[in-house]
């Protein structure tokens, strides 16, 4: 779909290729405007969830953020690695390089490997715009429905509901939608690549999805928010040690 949709784009802008898998994404937010919206959902989350002031996990989570961020590009970057104070087993990094890391995955992360696992997954994701291209491919959807039923369809309401959608990736709510299985997968093996160059064994990210199965396991199948985003199958693992020779070649 992304090729079509960068047919569609042409001489818009719409189009950027992600680092690491050279894969063409449809995309028409700007960087800029990816990063100031990811930095007013920030605020606002600062301002609505309690922050963590345990010194240790603050540490932790600052120099393992800080590692990761050195060896990634991301443009209009402002790192920040904020730690939430809830039980959720939860982390996230939205655009412009504001992570969030909350205290109920660090019993899973359990030492400083396991975070760089879920940081790097979770820069990836942001490096790779994946919640713009979510937004983008979103709006480009509903601008064609809007074409084909234009008859049915009021215009300005196709056009609130697209503008909605787009002021979405500032809000909590687009932060907790899950990203496809592709963009899963894509930020998986650049999370791998990232872990790896900060000098983390990346191998240790086989064994943080099997803690967090046997987390959900115990959980009694109450999904964590965590695992709702981010589906944990066979395959999943299955993907992750096959590139954990190529990654591991990436280690200083
Ligand atoms: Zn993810």
């Amino acid at each position: 779909m992304a090729v079509a949709l960068c047919v569609l784009a042409l001489g818009a802008g719409g189009c950027s290729t992600v680092s690491e898998t050279g894969r063409r994404q449809f995309n028409f937010l700007s960087d800029e405007q990816a990063n100031s919206m990811g930095l007013s959902s920030f605020n606002q989350m600062k301002e609505e969830v309690p922050i963590s002031t345990n010194p240790q996990h603050n540490a932790l989570v600052q120099r393992v953020g800080e590692k990761i961020a050195s060896v990634v590009d991301l443009p209009g970057a402002q790192w920040e690695f904020v730690v939430f104070d809830s039980e959720e087993a939860n982390a996230f990094c939205l655009p412009g390089g504001k992570v969030g890391i909350y205290t109920g995955i660090l019993p899973i992360t359990q030492s400083e490997e396991g975070l760089a696992v879920v940081i790097g997954h979770e820069v990836a994701h942001a490096v790779a715009r994946h919640g713009a291209e979510r937004v983008s491919n979103q709006m480009a959807l509903q601008t064609a429905g809007s074409i084909i039923g234009a008859t049915l369809q009021n215009k300005s309401a196709a056009t609130q509901q697209a503008a909605s959608v787009a002021y979405g990736l500032g809000s909590q709510l687009a932060i907790a939608l899950p990203h496809s299985r592709s963009q899963e997968a894509e930020a998986d093996y650049m999370g791998l690549l990232y872990m790896a160059r900060a000098g983390y064994d990346p191998g240790e990210a086989v064994n943080f999805w099997q803690r967090f199965s046997e987390f959900n396991q115990r959980s009694g199948g109450a999904t964590p928010w965590f695992l709702r985003t981010h589906p944990l199958d066979q395959t999943r693992i299955e993907n992750i040690r096959s590139w954990l020779p190529e990654a591991r070649m990436q280690m200083p």
